[in-house]
């Protein structure tokens, strides 16, 4: 995950947070703060270095354990940047120009430089340094994997096995977290308004006014229908999650009551889920030498295997 904000919000933590938690119990993770890709946009280096410490206090906070997964920062694992010159050699130049998301992000305006034009390949980098089986990924990255396993299957074609190809792991059940101000777009820390956004740092009482003032509809129905009812029905889903109940069992307990009662109902299992969430980031982030050294410990774990894979591939490739 990028460090592109001060902090992740509702989506970031429903959408991704929560997923990473569960799957470290089964796998052997990695999970890092991107700062390599933060520098395809123009940032502030004292912003920059801020928000790298504060999206890995909040991986933290949010229940990945830095003694089970390896937490750490990319620069900190100097073979990121390597490897990827070293596929980025391997990649013609027709394949970058396909990817969606530089289109995307450059039809959109953006002032694009070289980084975010080969950002795919960084990105294919990351994962084949660790050897990894399985990415989970949602579906708005499928290409990017698909370009990372083309790059592996291709340096093993021509230098010998050196890389795994590694699978999608696609979440399928992961919940997507709508815009409060405009549920047709998703929550997104670079896109949406402060009052369409729940930051995993606001306090309770801004928490409760966000999602009181979070659009619905005229029709005063408590129903699940994303299509017809893009805010009620994001409510609903936000709420299903946190609670652990079915949307339909939420729905059913909302019949016939107003909007302002589920608001009010979101706005409690919100304030319950961030509050000791909000407490162990603080914590965190009072303690500096201990965030730096459970990410120099991450950043060891990480650089044994990094190490170990661009070794071979140095080997392979003739440096
Ligand atoms: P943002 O749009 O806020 O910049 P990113 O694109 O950096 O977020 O996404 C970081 C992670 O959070 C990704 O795994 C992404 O799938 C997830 N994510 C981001 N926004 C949402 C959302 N609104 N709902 C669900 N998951 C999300």
């Amino acid at each position: 995950m990028q460090p592109t904000s001060d902090s992740l919000h509702l989506g970031n933590y429903l959408g991704a947070l929560v997923n990473w938690v569960g799957l470290q119990a089964e796998f052997d993770a990695y999970y890092f703060v991107a700062d390599l890709h933060a520098l395809t946009v123009p940032t502030d280096p004292e912003v920059l270095r801020r928000r790298t410490r504060v999206t890995a206090a909040q991986f933290i906070a949010g229940g990945v354990d830095p003694e089970v997964s390896a937490v750490f920062c990319q620069s900190h694992v100097q073979e990121h940047a390597e490897l990827a010159w070293v596929l980025a050699c391997q990649t013609a130049m027709g394949e970058m120009n396909r990817m969606t998301q530089y289109k995307d992000k450059t039809s959109k305006g953006h002032n694009a430089n070289v980084g975010l034009f080969t950002y795919p390949v960084l990105m294919a980098a990351d994962i084949l340094l660790y050897d990894a089986a399985f990415v989970p990924v949602g579906e708005d990255q499928r290409q990017h994997l698909e370009i990372t396993r083309d790059l592996a299957e291709r340096m093993n074609a021509r230098f010998g096995e050196v890389l795994t190809v590694p699978e999608p792991y696609i979440l399928k059940e992961s919940a997507r977290i709508m815009d409060l101000q405009d549920p047709t777009s998703k929550m997104s820390g670079s896109i949406s308004s402060d009052k369409g956004l729940v930051l995993l740092s606001d306090e309770p009482g801004r928490i409760a006014k966000k999602i009181r003032s979070a659009v619905t509809d005229t029709d005063a129905e408590v129903r699940y229908d994303p299509e017809a009812k893009a805010g009620v029905s994001n409510l609903l889903v936000i709420h299903s999650v946190l609670s652990g109940t079915p949307i339909a069992q939420v729905e059913a307990e909302f019949a016939g009551r107003g909007y302002g009662d589920l608001k009010k109902a979101v706005a409690e299992v919100v304030v319950d889920a961030v509050t000791p969430f909000r407490t162990r980031m603080a914590e965190l982030l009072d303690d500096p030498a201990e965030l730096d050294r459970i990410l120099a410990r991450g950043a060891e774990r990480a650089a044994e295997v990094a190490a170990a894979t661009m070794s071979r591939v140095r080997d392979a490739v003739g440096l």
